[in-house]
């Protein structure tokens, strides 16, 4: 994990006071809306926040400190239709009865990016979006620009609200964790370096279930790009490329590719790693890589070409990508308990995060798979599962879509219902040189509090064995 930002800072209010700029009123009291309430709150903004659930406790003292008034367990309409503006939190979702009256009373909603991006002053960003490899990749680029001594910050998705930095301690330079929520509700935000690492389906749920309006979520990414900025991007993701020629560019490319060699942008071929941008060309053995796994040479190469384009070092990028640590729970190694190597990977929470980490596996599997299901094609990991999988835990409240993917294709199938169940029987299945693999391809919630709970769980499990 890397280093947390520094310790905040204490806010400086507006001394014009509050309230010259109108009513800003924020939906949700979770990280990103409380950031954006504080950002708001200084820079001039009468703020209101509503949550229609209940806001944790150590939120609520930080708006009690800033005297910003707040609601919890139900939303006040009369109030939120005075809003000269609303900034909507990522998780609430269009098809909630506030948020489909705001609408239609045509109040202008945005996100907390957006707000952020507002108040950023000259600072510069590098944005990352995808379906899969966000964390890893913001986390790297992050680790990247520290190791060459930039003054920066890691902020969005990842945990520490980008409008809560701005707020309390501002930087020349925002590396971001941008979820396609995020985008959906911006006008003017613009990253100086956009990255989009893949797109696969997910959260169609929020997306009325067509896989275009989600394609062209991600896609605004580049929507502000200018001719000054930059776009890295997944050359060999189909649905990037087909995206991209139907739309008009304003921006430069940088694509990156195992299967062709662009000009600009990066290459992996056999072994190596070949950047290229203008006149500088460098190569490197990808068995440096600090992060293991196809997946992450293609997470590697991408925060690799932003460096680049950022205009850092070749030996602070190569330093950089060699000595990163890896994220919790994303194909982190726990242990090998007599010779069975154990390794958490429960963020992966789709069956394409779960097809990359069985392609990385190199020893037989027993894998531990299941949970709360969000609509999953289990035969996109078929051929995968039957080439190296010798034993399925099922770990979910209903794994009968499991049994119904793989009964007759791998034999044991094993259903628990706790993770040290999971963890026992998977132990038993395995023999030394085996890896034992959680990679759910499901959400948590059925059996967890998160896919943090359920790795944690998991690791605590393997520690008892
Ligand atoms: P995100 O922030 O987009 O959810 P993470 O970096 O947290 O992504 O990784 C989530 C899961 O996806 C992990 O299980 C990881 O092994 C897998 N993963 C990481 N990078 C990629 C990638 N480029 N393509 C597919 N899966 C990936």
């Amino acid at each position: 994990m890397p280093e947390q930002n520094e310790t905040y800072q204490n806010l400086i209010i507006s001394p014009e006071g509050g309230g010259r700029r109108g009513l800003l009123v924020i939906l949700g009291g979770g990280e990103s809306g409380v950031g954006a309430a504080l950002l708001g709150k200084q820079q001039g903004y009468d703020v209101f926040l509503s949550d229609a659930g209940f806001i944790n406790e150590k939120y609520k003292a930080e708006l009690s400190e800033y005297h910003i008034e707040f609601e919890e367990g139900g939303h006040t309409a009369d109030k939120i239709f005075t809003a000269n503006e609303i900034v909507k939190s990522p998780g609430i979702p269009e098809k909630n009865e506030m948020m489909k009256a705001i609408r239609a009373k045509q109040i202008p909603v945005i996100s907390e990016i957006e707000l952020a991006y507002r108040f950023k002053g000259d600072a510069k960003i590098v944005a990352v979006t995808g379906s899969n490899g966000k964390s890893t990749t913001t986390s790297l680029i992050y680790h990247i620009c520290q190791t060459a001594g930039l003054d920066c910050a890691l902020v969005g998705n990842i945990g520490y609200s980008f409008a809560k930095q701005v707020a309390e301690q501002p930087k020349p330079l925002y590396v971001a964790e941008i979820s396609s929520f995020q985008l959906d509700d911006i006008k003017d935000f613009r990253a100086d370096v956009s990255l989009l690492l893949n797109i696969t389906e997910d959260h169609l749920d929020r997306y009325d279930y067509k896989f275009e309006n989600y394609i062209n979520s991600k896609f605004r990414i580049i929507l502000n790009a200018t001719a000054n900025d930059y776009f890295i991007y997944n050359a060999d993701d189909e649905v990037i490329t087909t995206k991209l020629q139907q739309t008009t560019l304003h921006t430069n490319l940088l694509p990156f590719s195992m299967k062709y060699e662009p000009a600009n942008g990066g290459y992996i071929k056999g072994k190596n790693m070949t950047l290229r941008l203008n006149e500088e060309r460098t190569s490197w053995s990808i068995y440096d890589f600090a992060l293991k796994g196809k997946h992450n040479q293609y997470n590697t190469m991408a925060a690799c070409i932003a460096g680049l384009v950022m205009g850092i070092r070749k030996e602070k990028i190569r330093d950089a990508v060699t000595d990163f640590q890896s994220l919790e729970h994303r194909m982190e190694k726990v242990a090998t308990v007599r010779g069975i190597e154990f390794i958490n990977d429960s963020k992966a929470t789709n069956v394409n995060s779960t097809w990359y980490a069985l392609e990385s596996m190199e020893k037989p599997v027993v894998l531990i798979l299941g949970g709360l299901d969000k609509g999953n094609d289990y035969s996109l990991i078929e051929e995968l599962v039957k080439e190296k999988v010798k034993a399925i835990v099922s770990l979910g409240v209903d794994n009968s879509k499991i049994h119904k993917a793989f009964d007759g294709i791998v034999s044991p199938i094993i259903d628990t219902t706790s993770a040290k169940d999971a963890v026992n029987n998977a132990f038993h299945l395995a023999a030394k040189g085996d890896v034992v693999l959680l990679s759910p391809a499901c959400a948590s919630f059925d059996m967890f509090k998160n896919y943090e709970d359920r790795g944690k769980q998991f690791k605590e499990a393997v520690k008892n064995l």
